[in-house]
Parts: C-alpha cells; structure tokens; sequence
C-alpha cells in the first residue's frame, strides 16, 4: 500500500466526521420533509440513512444491505420525496416512483412511513395495490395522478395484465428486501415489472444478501450502482431457541398454558399457522 498523502488522510477523517455528525439539515432536504422529520421526533440520521441519501439524492442507482430496524424505509422514501418535490416533466397520471415489497404487511408500512414524512405535502399521492384488498378500489384510485406506488408483485402484475397502470412517468424503482422478493418466487414478475418502466429511471435496491440470483438480478437492473453496506446489529446471540415435544395436541396446549405461565414473561408472541388457530388460542 502506498503511503497515503497528508490530503487523503484529511479527506478520510472528513468522510468519517461527516457520518458521524451528519444532520437531517445537512441533507438538502425539503423544508417540508425536514418539519415532518422533526415532528416524528427524528433526531438524526441512522448510518444507512446517512450514507444512502446524499447518493440517492445525487441520482445515483444503489444496492444497499440494511436490516428492519436500521432505518432503511426513510433511507429510500426521504430522497424519492424529495426527488418527487420538482414537478414531472411528463404528462400522465401513472406512478413517479415505485415500491415492490415482498409482503402485504412490510407495504403498509412503507406507505405508513411515507405519508408520514410526506404529512406536509399536501398534494402528495400514494397508493398501495396489494393482494387481498378489493380490485375495485385500487383501480379507482389509480383513476388519478399518482406519485408514489407501493405494491407487492403479484398484485401489482394482475393490474398491469388489465392495462391499469402505465409507468411512463416513472422516475425512482425502488425494491425493499429483494432476497426475500426472490424467495418467495417473484424473479419472473419483477423482470416483467421493470421491463415496462423507463430505461433512465433510477434504482433503489435493499436487500440482506448479493449472493446468487439477487445479486445478478441487481446487476441486471442498476447502473454503476452506488453499494452501500451497513454494520449488522447481531442480536442473534439475545435469542434462545428450544424445541418441545408434545404427544398431541392436548399436551401442546397444556405446555403452552405453562410456559405462558411464567412469571418472568412479560410479553410474547405466538405465531399459528392458520386464521382459525390463532382465534382459538
Ligand atoms: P426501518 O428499519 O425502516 O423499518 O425503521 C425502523 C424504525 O426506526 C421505524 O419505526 C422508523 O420510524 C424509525 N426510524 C427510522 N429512521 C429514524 C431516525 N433517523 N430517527 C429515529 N427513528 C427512526
């Protein structure tokens, strides 16, 4: 390694001061956005919001590794909005910028956290076409110019296949847990999907892993992308797991009764795999 010169010393402590004291003020962000930010009781940037905004902001195509829990939803949704703040240079009412989330849950609450920061902008639109709500009114909602979608694929092909959506304003794609996207089986609807959005729109990938098909995917659909990795918080060694044994379901009830009975248990979640299951329980 060479020596680094005196300035590359300097432009390295910089870099590190920058993130360690970096301001949601600092970010050029729109006076709108930041009066929202301060009400939602945002201190400052979490390290994958203040790595990922100045690139987003910049125009640049990212791939990003945050988990739930690093601030990874404001990371993607400040700079869309702020990008969606200058008026679209396209006629049309489709979507400006586009969420795919692997699930139903994670896509309410990315469009939670975007009328949240986007509470001061008033002619701010978004909606969410997700599996499980009623046709009718996605359709009715898209009858109207839309800034922002956030969709899970499935839902958001079968609307597509009907001619209800038209990407041609689209500016930002952005896809939240790609891996998780690609395990449950969307590859064939996410190429479908970006394949019908401009050429020069900008990328926004997250995801917790580059291995295999979500790193050639990635490749595929961003252009010399920004990478940007945060630390994982590893909480993995605060978890026991154990396994129980029961003779039937009588017994696992009977089990349950008495772990739940623990006095040392404050809270807990039970996960059943039906509807009706966990209405019993
Ligand atoms: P996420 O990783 O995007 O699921 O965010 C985790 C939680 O952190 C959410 O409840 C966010 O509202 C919250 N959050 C995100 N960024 C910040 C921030 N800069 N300051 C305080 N809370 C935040």
């Amino acid at each position: 390694l060479a020596a680094p010169t005196k300035h590359g010393q300097n432009a390295l402590l910089f870099l590190f001061f920058f993130f360690l004291t970096i301001k949601f003020a600092d970010l050029n962000l729109d006076k709108n956005i930041l009066s929202a930010l301060q009400s939602a009781g945002y201190e400052e940037p979490t390290p994958i919001q203040a790595q990922s905004i100045p690139q987003a902001l910049a125009g640049r195509d990212m791939m990003a590794s945050a988990q739930t829990g690093s601030g990874k939803t404001a990371a993607f949704l400040l700079p869309t909005l702020q990008h969606l703040t200058k008026r679209s240079e396209k006629p049309g009412k489709g979507p400006r910028a586009l969420v795919l989330t692997p699930t139903r849950e994670l896509a309410a609450q990315v469009e939670k956290n975007a009328q949240l920061y986007a509470k001061n902008m008033r002619w701010f639109r978004t909606v969410s076409i997700v599996g499980g709500s009623s046709f009718g009114y996605q359709i009715r909602a898209l009858s109207k110019p839309v800034d922002l979608i956030v969709a899970t694929p499935g839902r958001l092909m079968d609307l597509m296949n009907s001619g209800k959506i038209d990407f041609d304003r689209l500016e930002v794609l952005i896809l939240d847990e790609a891996d998780r996207m690609l395990d449950m089986g969307f590859i064939d609807d996410i190429e479908t999907i970006v394949a019908a959005t401009p050429a020069d729109r900008q990328t926004l990938l997250f995801s917790a892993t580059w291995d295999g098909a979500v790193g050639k995917l990635a490749r595929k659909l961003t252009k010399n992308p920004e990478v940007v990795e945060v630390e994982r918080v590893d909480d993995q060694g605060k978890i026991e797991e154990q396994l129980l044994y029961c003779d039937d379901k009588n017994h696992k009830n009977r089990l349950l009764n008495h772990i739940l009975r623990d006095a040392n248990i404050d809270q807990a979640v039970i996960f059943t795999s039906t509807k009706v299951m966990s209405e019993q329980l």
